[in-house]
C-alpha cells in the first residue's frame, strides 16, 4: 500500500487522546444501549458487555487537552504516511472517507463524515467507557470509530494474522462499513440479541466486510480532495493478501477453536474465517456496495 508523497492529510478527522487522561468525564450509559452496543463493539469477539470492559465509566476528571496532538504534529503528506504507523491510518481513514462521500453523492446522498479516536488504555464513549481489550470499535451513539493501535500488534501474536500494513486498513474500512450501516439504517437489525452462523449479527459484520472490500476495489481511483488524484496510488496483490489473511484471522471459528478448542456455530457473532473471507473478496472484486447483501 502506497500513499501520494504529496498528498495533505486531513488530521481534523482523527482525534488522538493517546497519552492523554480521557476526555469526556462520566459516560452515562443505559441498560439497553449496552446491550445494543455490545453487539457493535464487539467487532473480533464474541463476548458480553462486562468482558468487553463496557463500565458506566468512573474516570477521573481530565486535565485540558494539549493543543496540538501527535498526529497533528507528525501526519502532514502522504510522505509521512508511508514512513509511519499512525500517519498510515490517518490517511487509511481520509481515503476510506473520500470514498464513501463520493460514493453517497453519486447516489444522490449525503455523507455523514465520522471521526476516528485513537486511544490507549481506556476511552468514555457515548456507548460507555471501554478498554483497549475490546479491540477496535464503532459506537454508533456518537458516530465515532475506536482504535488502540496496540491492537495491531495483537493481531498477529494473539490472532496470529501475518498483519502488514493493509490488514490494518481492512479493519479501519470494517469499522467504516459500520458507519455506512448506521446512515443506512441497516446496523440495526443487528439489534436482536440473537446471535449464530444465520444471525442478522453475523450479516451486519460480513456486510461490513463486504463494505470495506468495495473501498478496497475503489481506493486507488477515488480522487483526494487536495491534489486530485488518489491518496493511495497502489495497492498489490500482497496487500489484498493480508486483507484476507486478517479478515480469516478474527472469524469467529478460529477464535473458537483458539480459545474453548471447538466451533460452536449457534455462538457466532461475526461469521467463520470462510465467510469473512468470501464477503471481504465479494465486494473487493466488484466494487459495488449494492452487491453487498448479506441479509438475501
Ligand atoms: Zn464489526
Amino acid at each position: 500500500m502506497q500513499f501520494d508523497d504529496h498528498a495533505d492529510l486531513d488530521t481534523s478527522e482523527v482525534k488522538d487522546v493517546r497519552g492523554s487522561r480521557i476526555p469526556g468525564g462520566r459516560a452515562t450509559v443505559g441498560g439497553g444501549l449496552v446491550g445494543i452496543i455490545a453487539l457493535i463493539m464487539g467487532l473480533l469477539f464474541g463476548v458480553g458487555p462486562e468482558q468487553l470492559g463496557l463500565s458506566s465509566g468512573d474516570e477521573e476528571p481530565a486535565p485540558a487537552a494539549s493543543s496540538l496532538s501527535q498526529v497533528q504534529q507528525a501526519c502532514r503528506t502522504g510522505r509521512d504516511a508511508n514512513a509511519r504507523e499512525d500517519c498510515r491510518l490517518v490517511a487509511v481513514v481520509n481515503s476510506t472517507q473520500d470514498f464513501w462521500r463520493q460514493e453517497f453523492a453519486r447516489r444522490r446522498g449525503q455523507y455523514a463524515p465520522a471521526s476516528t479516536v485513537f486511544f490507549g488504555g481506556r476511552v468514555n464513549t457515548a456507548c460507555g467507557a471501554a478498554t483497549a481489550a475490546v479491540g477496535p470499535f464503532y459506537c454508533p451513539a456518537d458516530r465515532q470509530v475506536y482504535l488502540d493501535l496496540g491492537f495491531f500488534d495483537e493481531l498477529r501474536t494473539k490472532f496470529g494474522a501475518s498483519g502488514g500494513p493493509f490488514a490494518q486498513a481492512y479493519v479501519v474500512a470494517h469499522e467504516y462499513g459500520h458507519h455506512i450501516q448506521n446512515q443506512l439504517g441497516t446496523l440495526q437489525r443487528a439489534q436482536d440479541g440473537q446471535q449464530g452462523a444465520d444471525s442478522n449479527a453475523v450479516r451486519v459484520e460480513l456486510q461490513a466486510d463486504c463494505y470495506a472490500g468495495v473501498w478496497a476495489h475503489n481506493a486507488t481511483r477515488t480522487p483526494d480532495e487536495s491534489t486530485g488524484r488518489p491518496l493511495i496510488t497502489n495497492l498489490t496483490d500482497e496487500d489484498i493478501t493480508d486483507g484476507l489473511d486478517a479478515a480469516a484471522a478474527v472469524g469467529d471459528d478460529r477464535i473458537q477453536e483458539r480459545l474453548q478448542g471447538r466451533v460452536t456455530p449457534e455462538s457466532w457473532t461475526h461469521g467463520s474465517a470462510e465467510q469473512r473471507q468470501q464477503w471481504f473478496y465479494q465486494g473487493y472484486r466488484t466494487g459495488d456496495m449494492a452487491r453487498c447483501n448479506t441479509f438475501r
